[in-house]
């Protein structure tokens, strides 16, 4: 897939540059309390700092829906990220007219706006034309470095990106150059691991990967109304019984696409979800009472996806194989993310994972760092597994 990045923006001493950036930080009593996104920013502030442009940068922060919300401004951001960037970072109290075209003519070449929080606008949501413009007017170029927002066709994401020279930031072309890697170009074998907890929630989402890998395992709640299809017994597991017709067909649509589907052969069954409950090894087929519950994957089924994995040249990766949050069931996930993190970090897999909770099972699993990549983008990385055109992303095309 090809885009355009800053490196296509030619000489950008003097130009003023809308970037447009996810600020959505966890924030307690006024307080940043992780500053990660701050810092995903950071190599396209420092970037256009450094060739002596001026930045003025346009976030959203939590849903104020088009209203001015004083708790949901991002002044509280300022402080924090001027001490990340080592330079001082203005406020404009408003992301467009007077206020913000005042603040970005006060700035040396090299300086930072902080513009509030854009929803404060009902026109952003609506994506609306006019707003668009008025966003446009503030700069010569705009940059979206806003992976996670890309999937909203909102006038910060999508509209203004019609009104000037539009590139990708730092942190957009790293994620849309592993998702590439992973999905839209990937060295083949590969294989897909879809966990969590139900079918109907990642419906697209397996219909569009049975279409594009070599395998798909399915694991976690939602493998249970697979094996539930198939007439094996889950006792009282969690599973969407009702869905049993969608996974016969999608188990079809596989076969015909010569996607290999790879479903629990074993469990680790327990009658209660909490630390330390009682658990036992149960095999695919073995008869189960109505108290029990399939809570993870069992040494089995790990075994066969670790074969899977050595024997791919890429791995995506979405939701958990088991109850992770909750020990022991979180030993699937576990030793099936440290053993594609490994090889990741030897060079031989391509191994990338996101969405929802699978930024915390990977986190918990000890193996973000060793990961070719896991993005935090959420409902945008999602949609782009489904196979859907993200307007964010759409908008950046060469
Ligand atoms: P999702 O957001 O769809 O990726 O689902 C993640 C959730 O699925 C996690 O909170 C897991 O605890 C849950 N989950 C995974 N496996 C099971 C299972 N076998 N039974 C019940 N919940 C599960």
């Amino acid at each position: 897939m090809t885009f355009r990045t800053l490196d296509d923006a030619g000489s950008l001493a003097g130009k003023t540059a809308l970037v447009r950036v996810d600020f959505n930080v966890p924030m307690e009593g006024g307080k940043v309390t992780d500053d990660t996104r701050l810092r995903v920013a950071l190599p396209t502030i420092e970037k256009l700092r450094q060739a002596g442009a001026k930045v003025a940068l346009l976030a959203h922060f939590d849903r104020p829906k088009g209203q001015v919300v004083p708790s949901m401004s991002l002044k509280p951001l300022v402080q924090p990220l001027s001490e990340l960037l080592g330079a001082p970072v203005r406020f404009a109290e408003d992301c467009v007219g007077g206020p913000a075209h005042a603040a970005i003519a006060d700035l040396d070449a090299g300086g930072v706006v902080l513009l509030e929080n854009v929803r404060f606008h009902a026109a952003e949501e609506a994506n609306d034309a006019e707003f668009a413009t008025s966003l446009a007017e503030l700069a010569d170029l705009y940059v979206n470095d806003a992976f996670s927002a890309a999937h909203r066709a909102h006038a910060s994401t999508e509209g203004v990106a019609h009104h000037l020279p539009a590139y990708a930031g730092e942190s957009m072309r790293r994620e849309l150059e592993a998702l590439d890697a992973a999905l839209g170009n990937p060295k083949t074998p590969v294989i897909g691991i879809v966990g969590g907890a139900k079918v109907s929630t990642k419906l697209d989402l397996l219909k569009n990967l049975v279409g594009k890998l070599d395998r798909l395992a399915i694991g976690g709640g939602m493998a249970n109304t697979f094996l539930f299809a198939q007439g094996v017994d889950i006792g009282g597991s969690l599973a969407e019984r009702d869905m049993a017709d969608t996974a016969r067909e999608i188990m079809n649509e596989a076969k015909v696409k010569g996607c290999e589907l790879l479903l629990p052969v074993d469990f680790v069954v327990a009658t209660e979800v909490k630390p330390g409950a009682q658990s036992r090894p149960v095999t695919a087929g073995d008869s189960l009472s109505a108290d029990d519950k399939i809570l993870d994957a069992g040494p089995a089924t790990v075994a066969r996806l670790v074969e899977a994995i050595t024997a791919s040249k890429t791995l995506i990766w979405n939701g958990p194989l088991g109850v992770f949050e909750v020990q022991p069931f979180d030993a699937a996930t576990v030793a099936v993310a440290q053993h594609a993190a490994a090889l990741a970090k030897a060079g031989t897999l391509i191994a990338v994972g996101g969405g929802g909770d699978t930024v915390s099972a990977l986190n918990h699993a000890g193996v973000v760092d060793d990961m070719t990549f896991v993005s935090t983008a959420g409902g945008a990385f999602l949609e782009w597994m489904e196979g859907k055109a993200l307007p964010g992303v759409e908008a950046l095309r060469a």
